[in-house]
């Protein structure tokens, strides 16, 4: 269905768990490791259900992080199930993705997004405070090799932090039929607060000339390769180019709260609806009704961490 602003909004995230493996540095504030109540994979089905019907018909399920969920391949298979999930994709660390991408692959997941923000063992630990970048290489092939396509990394580059590695992730993107995003820092911790810290878009493309943009269109995201390349690179940039008028995203937190903007603390319960699908419906279209013209990253901490909302 159509938005207040004609958005049509098809795209749904679901967050199953704020749990997290890593720590990474400008993810937000909470902890990480907190134990909270979850949804189980049957209530999560009923309340994605209901957004189907409201026109819904991709899927990405995200977090904190879905693998530490040892029930995650139900979850993927109760929303494959549903009737109007055209496409359903999962966003990982990746930690845990070697010992699951075959099983996610036959429980109905399409496709993946691995967050990799260096390839370089010690920055790796630095950022996300574990000693895990071989796991989630191999996990990367895993990936692969299961069949999910695309396999996408996402990273996030910082001044001074992990910027002096984008030519090494570039090349993943070189050598591999491999797509790698660069996404804007965006303010939810005290580093994503730091301005001085953003590599936007448009430096990357200086600092890579060889990068030419193609046309590709997918998401959020402006698409370039250069020759030779078997992947393609992509910049999201939600600070210098804000892409609010494209969104067509709502968000399901593990909670079963539901957040029209990321940029926004706004979250609405439905819970209390869900042995109700006909007014379950009925709420999902009143929140998508209110769902704001844009973020205001601006406005800096605008929102929730993102290990609290989902990615
Ligand atoms: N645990 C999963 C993962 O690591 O992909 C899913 C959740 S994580 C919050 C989703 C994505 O959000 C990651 O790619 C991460 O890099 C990105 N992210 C987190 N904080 C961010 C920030 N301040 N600015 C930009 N991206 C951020």
């Amino acid at each position: 269905m159509k938005d207040n602003f004609g958005r049509e909004i098809s795209y749904l995230r679901v967050s199953v768990t704020q749990r997290c493996n890593l720590n990474c540095v400008y993810c937000g504030k909470s902890d990480c490791a907190k134990k909270e109540t979850e949804l189980s994979p049957e209530t999560i089905e009923k309340l994605v259900r209901a957004f189907v019907k409201c026109g819904i018909n991709k899927v990405r399920i995200t977090g904190g992080e879905p693998l530490v969920r040892n029930d995650i391949c139900e979850i993927t298979k109760r929303i494959h199930s549903i009737e109007g999930v055209e496409t359903l994709a999962l966003t990982t660390n990746g930690v845990y993705l070697a010992q699951y991408a075959k099983d996610l692959k036959k429980a109905g997941l399409d496709s993946v997004n691995i967050s990799l923000d260096s390839t370089d063992g010690s920055t790796y630990r630095h950022l996300t405070g574990a000693d895990v970048l071989r796991k989630v290489l191999e996990g990367i092939d895993e990936a692969q090799s299961a069949g999910l396509s695309p396999v996408k990394i996402n990273a996030v580059l910082m001044k001074g932090v992990n910027d002096d590695g984008a030519g090494e992730l570039i090349n993943l993107a070189k050598n591999r039929n491999i797509d790698v995003r660069f996404i804007e820092l965006m303010p939810f911790s005290d580093e994503g607060e730091n301005a001085s810290l953003i590599v936007t878009g448009e430096e990357i493309l200086k600092e890579f000339p060889f990068l030419r943009p193609i046309d590709y269109k997918e998401g959020t995201a402006r698409y370039y390769s250069a020759d030779g390349f078997k992947g393609r690179i992509g910049l999201i940039n939600p600070i210098t180019q804000k892409f609010c008028s494209d969104c067509n995203r709502i968000r399901l937190l593990s909670d079963g709260k539901v957040k029209p903007c990321l940029g926004y603390d706004t979250a609405f319960d439905i819970m209390r609806f869900i042995d109700d699908e006909d007014r379950l419906v009925e709420e999902v279209k009143n929140i998508i009704l209110k769902k704001p013209a844009g973020h205001s990253f601006e406005n800096k901490n605008a929102g929730h961490g993102l290990n609290r909302t989902g990615g």
